[in-house]
C-alpha cells in the first residue's frame, strides 16, 4: 500500500516550492517596510476562539473546522484563518496597552473542510497583516496599497480591487431589515432561506445565476451608510486613488467571515477560474469586543498564497523552471578525493558559495550529470593524480572550459568567478 497526501492537500517540491517560498517573503516585504512586526500563533486554538471570532453563522464555522478533542478533553480546532488568533495574542499579551495601532503580520498554514477543487484546498497558506488599535481610513488604505504592491512585486497585472463598505453598528442593523424584507419575497430554496435570517448580507455573495438574477434590485449597503461611515469610506477611495492604485466600487461585496465592518475589499485574479479571490481583507472593529476585550478598531488582510501562485501561473510568471540550488559542484573521483572534497565543499559553503558534490559513489559519468542537473556553475573535478598535485580541475558547465587550479586558491579563485 502506498500513502497518498490527504484530499484537497498537496505538496509543494523542488524546483516550485522554492517559488513558493519566494512568493510568501515577496507579499509580505511591503508590510515589513511599513513597520509590520512578526507574529507567529499556534496552529491550533480553543475551539469557542474561532466560533466566537469567525462567527457561527459562517461556513467556515457551521461546516469547514477540524475540530477535535485532545487527550485533555479539550476542545481545539485547527486555524482556519489568522486574524481570531492574532487578536487573542494581542489581548492576551495586552499589547492593546502599548503603542498604537498594533501591526502585525503572519505567514501560516490554515485548515478548512471545503469542497476540494482547484484554488480551493483545505490546507492552504496564507500571509496576512493586521493593523489593531486605530480607527483612520489612513490604515485602511495603507494596508490596500502594500497588498497591492506585493502583486505587482511579483510581476502580476490582471489584479482587480474590489471594495465596498459594509457599514457599522449604527447604520447596519436598519440595512439588515431594509435587505431581510427584500430577501424574504424572493423564490429560494430553503437552505437559502435559512441563510436569510442568520446572514443575510451572505446571500448576497450567492453566486448561482438563478439567485443572482433576483438580487438585481436588492438593496444595496452603500445607500444605506450613516454620515460617518460614509464620509469614512470616501476617505479611503481618495487615498486609493491618490496612491495611484485603481479600484472598482463592489457593493455586493460582503465576504464570508462575520467580523467585518465598514471597509471590505478583495484582490481578483482574471486567470485563477471560479476561485478568482487571491486576497481579500477589511475592517472590523467589533472583533476585540466578541473576543471579551475592549474596544479594538482594527483592518487587517490574508492574502492566498497557493491562489497567488495560480495566477502567476497563469500569467506565465512561472514558466522558468530552472533548479539552480547551488554554484558549484564537486566530483571526487576515489575514495581520497572524496575525503578532500568533502572538505573543500564545507570550505566553499563557510565562504558564502552554494556547493554540493557527488554522493553514493557514482562513477564520473553519473557525477557529472548530477553536475548539469544541479544547476551549478562550474564542477570541481578532484582526481587521484590531481589530489597529487595538489590541484583541481574547475569547469565552467556553461562553456565546457576545463583550467586546472592549485587546491589552496581554489576557494578565493571562484570567489571572484562567481562576483
Ligand atoms: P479569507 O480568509 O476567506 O478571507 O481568505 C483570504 C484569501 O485566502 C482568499 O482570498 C484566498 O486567496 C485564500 N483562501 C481562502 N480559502 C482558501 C482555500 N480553501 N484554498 C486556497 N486558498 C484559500
Amino acid at each position: 500500500m502506498s500513502f497518498q497526501a490527504p484530499k484537497g492537500t498537496f505538496d509543494w517540491l523542488p524546483p516550485r516550492s522554492e517559488r513558493v517560498l519566494a512568493v510568501r517573503e515577496a507579499l509580505v516585504a511591503p508590510v515589513r517596510q511599513a513597520g509590520y512586526g512578526y507574529v507567529e500563533t499556534p496552529t491550533f486554538e480553543d475551539t469557542e476562539l474561532f466560533k466566537r471570532g469567525v462567527g457561527e453563522s459562517t461556513d467556515v464555522v457551521t461546516k469547514e473546522m477540524y475540530t477535535f478533542e485532545d487527550k485533555g478533553g479539550r476542545s481545539l480546532t485547527l486555524r482556519p484563518e489568522g486574524t481570531a488568533s492574532v487578536v487573542r495574542a494581542v489581548l492576551q499579551h495586552s499589547l492593546h496597552n502599548g503603542r498604537l495601532p498594533v501591526k502585525l503580520w503572519y505567514s501560516g498554514s490554515q485548515y478548512r473542510y471545503e469542497r476540494a477543487q482547484r484554488g480551493r484546498y483545505r490546507h492552504f497558506w496564507q500571509v496576512g497583516a493586521e493593523a489593531l488599535g486605530a480607527e483612520d481610513p489612513a490604515l485602511d488604505a495603507e494596508l490596500i496599497v502594500l497588498a497591492w504592491r506585493g502583486y505587482a512585486d511579483l510581476g502580476l497585472r490582471d489584479v482587480t480591487l474590489l471594495l465596498n463598505s459594509l457599514g457599522d453598528k449604527e447604520c447596519r442593523p436598519a440595512y439588515r431589515a431594509v435587505l431581510v424584507e427584500f430577501l424574504r419575497k424572493l423564490d429560494l430554496d430553503e437552505a437559502t432561506r435559512a441563510r436569510i435570517d442568520i446572514n443575510p448580507l451572505r446571500v448576497l455573495d450567492d453566486g448561482r445565476p438563478e439567485v443572482q438574477a433576483q438580487l438585481a434590485g436588492a438593496p444595496l449597503v452603500v445607500d444605506h451608510l450613516c454620515e460617518a461611515c460614509k464620509a469614512y469610506h470616501e476617505e479611503v477611495r481618495l487615498l486609493l486613488s491618490d496612491s495611484g492604485v485603481p479600484f472598482t466600487d463592489d457593493p455586493k461585496l460582503v465576504r464570508g467571515l462575520d467580523y467585518y465592518t465598514r471597509t471590505t475589499f478583495e484582490f481578483v485574479h482574471g486567470g485563477v477560474g471560479s476561485q478568482a479571490a487571491i486576497g481579500g481583507g477589511g475592517r472590523y472593529d467589533g472583533l476585540s469586543e466578541m473576543l471579551g476585550g475592549p474596544p479594538l478598531p482594527s483592518v487587517g488582510w490574508a492574502l492566498g498564497v497557493d491562489r497567488t501562485i495560480l495566477a502567476m501561473e497563469a500569467e506565465g510568471l512561472l514558466d522558468d523552471e530552472s533548479d539552480a540550488r547551488v554554484q558549484v559542484y564537486g566530483v571526487p573521483l576515489g575514495s581520497d578525493a572524496r575525503r578532500r572534497m568533502f572538505r573543500l565543499v564545507e570550505e566553499l559553503r563557510t565562504a558564502g558559495i552554494g556547493t554540493d558534490m557527488a554522493f553514493g559513489g557514482r562513477g564520473v559519468k553519473g557525477a557529472m550529470k548530477g553536475a548539469d542537473r544541479s544547476g551549478a556553475r562550474f564542477a570541481l573535478i578532484l582526481g587521484e593524480r590531481d589530489l597529487a598535485a595538489q590541484a583541481v580541475q574547475v569547469k565552467d558547465l556553461t562553456t565546457a572550459e576545463q583550467t586546472e587550479v592549485p587546491l589552496a586558491e581554489v576557494v578565493e579563485i571562484l570567489k571572484g568567478k562567481l562576483q
